[in-house]
């Protein structure tokens, strides 16, 4: 089984090369981001908790986020394993999950990080508000807050896989297809 977090900050671009692992490996995606938005579209209790933190670019609470990921992994069946985009975000997330997975006999193989310059990735967030209806995709201290929660919160998770032996990292500038590459490349190593 395959089990990998695609890590990085928000615009690196794990959505789009999630999809492309996801095609050529036949995994299964747990995005904790399309998670919430799909709650808030529903309207359900966890969406309208989640959408105050969304929408100021926060993170959600650890238990919350934690909670639904352990649902999804516990209703999910005959998969190849998963690709984690968006989760962890923090060390509790990253300890939980190691619990989550030892609880349902899996492991994580490793953790891929994509890495993007700053002024790179307001680019790319700001190029993709524009089609993706998302306010914290439009909002310049929006887009900076969710940078700065990443470089304080989210940062020290690849330094837990890391001790673990298990972080490689990715040039997250190039092209779409060069970068596949290189992610195909780690996978097929694990
Ligand atoms: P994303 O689509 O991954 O950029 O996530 C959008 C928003 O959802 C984030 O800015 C957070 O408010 C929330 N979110 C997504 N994943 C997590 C997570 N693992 N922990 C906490 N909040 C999250």
């Amino acid at each position: 089984m395959l089990n990998i977090v695609l890590f990085g900050p928000p615009g690196a671009g794990k959505g789009t090369q999630s999809e492309k692992i996801i095609a050529k490996y036949k995994l299964t995606h747990l995005s904790t981001g399309d998670l919430f938005r799909k709650h808030l579209g529903e309207g359900t209790e966890l969406g309208l908790l989640a959408r105050k933190y969304m929408d100021e670019g926060r993170l959600v609470p650890d238990e919350v986020v934690i909670g639904m990921v352990g649902d999804k992994i516990k209703n999910t069946t005959g998969t190849n394993g998963f690709i984690f985009d968006g989760f962890p975000r923090t060390v509790a997330q990253a300890q939980a999950l190691d619990t989550l997975m030892a609880q349902n006999n899996m492991s994580i193989s490793g953790m891929i990080a994509l890495e993007v310059s700053e002024e790179v990735l307001k680019e790319r967030i700001r190029e993709r508000g524009k089609t993706s209806g998302r306010t914290d995709d439009q909002d310049e201290s929006k887009i900076q807050t969710r940078i700065n929660v990443y470089l304080e919160e989210t940062l020290p998770v690849a330094a837990y896989y890391e001790s673990q032996g298990k972080l490689e990292k990715i040039n997250g500038i190039g092209t779409i297809d060069g970068i596949f590459e290189d992610i195909s490349k780690v996978i097929d190593k694990y």
